[in-house]
């Protein structure tokens, strides 16, 4: 038994996510709102395997994943695996898969869009123009992103929260 293997099953119950992009592990935490949980987590950045040169790892204890969360990971990390455990034992593994659009979870920066619209808003939608380096296109005003131009809902909550602490 390999060493990683080792790693992946000492957990009890609950869910890892593996072979995620290295140096994504933090951002997927963070965008899923799984870094707000309370229960037991490992998290390995950078960690080496023998099939990809690094990759990072989160295990999870007590928590599996929504539909949501799944997407977000699979836009941020396509090659992830997610692993459902009991008992110590891998009971499901599921590899995660891009959706062809993407609804809601990913905001248009054009300020134009439809969607940023104050009169009526409606709920963004993208289509998956390729998967790996992704590159998605907004219906509605079809401007393109890539990866690392995306800025996803969950997101600006996220930064709308930490405004209102500092001002309190
Ligand atoms: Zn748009």
């Amino acid at each position: 038994m390999s060493e990683n293997k080792l790693k992946i099953e000492k957990i009890r119950k609950g869910t890892v996510i593996d072979h995620i992009e290295a140096g994504y592990a933090l951002i997927i935490l963070n965008l899923t709102g799984l870094a707000e949980s309370t229960n037991l987590m490992t998290i390995g950045v950078n960690v080496s395997s023998r099939k990809i040169p690094k990759k990072d790892i989160i295990k999870i204890e007590n928590v599996f994943l929504n539909e949501v969360q799944m997407q977000q990971i699979s836009i941020l990390s396509p090659d992830a695996t997610i692993s459902l455990i009991e008992d110590y034992q891998v009971i499901e593994k599921k590899k995660v898969t891009i959706p062809k659009t993407i609804t809601k979870l990913i905001i248009c920066q054009n300020i134009t869009c439809i969607t940023n619209s104050h009169k009526e808003p409606i709920d963004t939608e993208f289509l998956v123009l390729e998967e790996k380096p992704l590159k998605i296109q907004c219906v509605y005003c079809d401007r393109i992103y890539k990866l690392e131009e995306i800025i996803f809902t969950s997101q600006e909550k996220i930064e709308k929260k930490i405004k209102q602490r500092i001002q309190l």
